[in-house]
């Protein structure tokens, strides 16, 4: 797979990406990565910075994390969400005739994914005060617009001073005409790389076809309560330090503590334990 904007290194567009095996460190970067980050945008560099190897051929640091465009990155996190939890997301939501509760299942490393288009990642558009450069949005515009203490109309002309220019020096958003912004919006529409974020569905109750918003970052927002009773569990039997067990894949996670649940004849230590405590009560 390939990313579906990427980023220009000497002046070539790259599409290359690489992951890090999938460990339980990396599991815990994902699941406690908001507990050190203001806002989502800088969650989303942080998961990545963790978990990329390599990206455009490329090292990977923040800079470069902040340097790809919003749609690879919820491309980026979406193959993330499909490399830890290989099963597919279900997603509840209400429908929009009837308000019943409609259960659905999408595969996060296979949704339809727009490519970016010509241009990208930067191009040159006529404008009423002139020909202009325009910049597809990324992660450091996004940070950018989630940190600011401002009203809609100030945010917006901040990001505008940061995508567009003219030979590499700022333009005056308050200059541009209704006109000027119409042209900024559809160009970046047809050049930005974009996940699809809806999902047809049709109620079961009522037969309404709607569309449903999918969530790219829904992944992150997860509890770390698994991870922590399965350190625990390791622990306990082998004796290990929290640091080698997260260092284990994922797939060997599962293995150990298959190995264990069998050893005990399927009981759990915990269960174990509160069997005990069920006989003194
Ligand atoms: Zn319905």
């Amino acid at each position: 797979m390939e990313l579906p904007g990427g980023l220009l290194v000497d002046g070539r567009l790259r599409r290359d990406y690489r992951f890090k095996p999938v460990t339980g460190e990396l599991e815990r970067v994902l699941a406690e990565s908001g507990l050190y980050t203001e806002t989502l945008p800088e969650q989303v560099t942080r998961i990545l910075t963790a978990s990329l190897q390599q990206v455009a051929g490329q090292p990977v640091d923040v800079d470069r994390v902040r340097a790809l465009s919003a749609g690879d990155r919820q491309f980026l996190i979406l193959q993330l969400e499909a490399l830890i939890d290989t099963g597919p997301r279900w997603i509840t939501a209400h429908c929009g005739g009837c308000a019943e509760p409609i259960q659905f299942q999408i595969e996060p490393g296979n949704l339809p994914i727009k490519a970016a288009g010509q241009g990208y990642p930067q191009t040159s558009i006529t404008l009423s005060i002139g020909e202009m450069d325009l910049r597809a949005p990324n992660g450091g515009d996004e940070e950018f617009t989630s940190i600011q203490d401002a009203d809609q109309g100030t945010l917006l002309h901040g990001l505008l001073a940061r995508l567009l220019s003219e030979l590499g020096r700022p333009v005056d958003p308050q200059s541009l005409s209704g006109e000027d912004m119409e042209v900024i919006d559809q160009t970046l529409d047809e050049m930005s790389p974009q996940a699809a974020l809806t999902a047809s569905i049709e109620c079961p109750h009522c037969r309404l076809s709607q569309e449903v918003a999918i969530d790219p970052y829904a992944c992150i927002i997860q509890e770390t309560g698994t991870l922590d009773e399965e350190i625990h569990t390791l622990a306990f039997h082998y004796h290990w330090s929290e640091r080698d067990i997260l260092q284990l894949p994922r797939g060997r996670r599962a293995r150990y503590l298959q190995l264990i649940d069998r050893s005990l004849g399927k009981y759990r230590a915990d269960d174990l334990i509160q069997d005990q405590q069920g006989g003194l009560w």
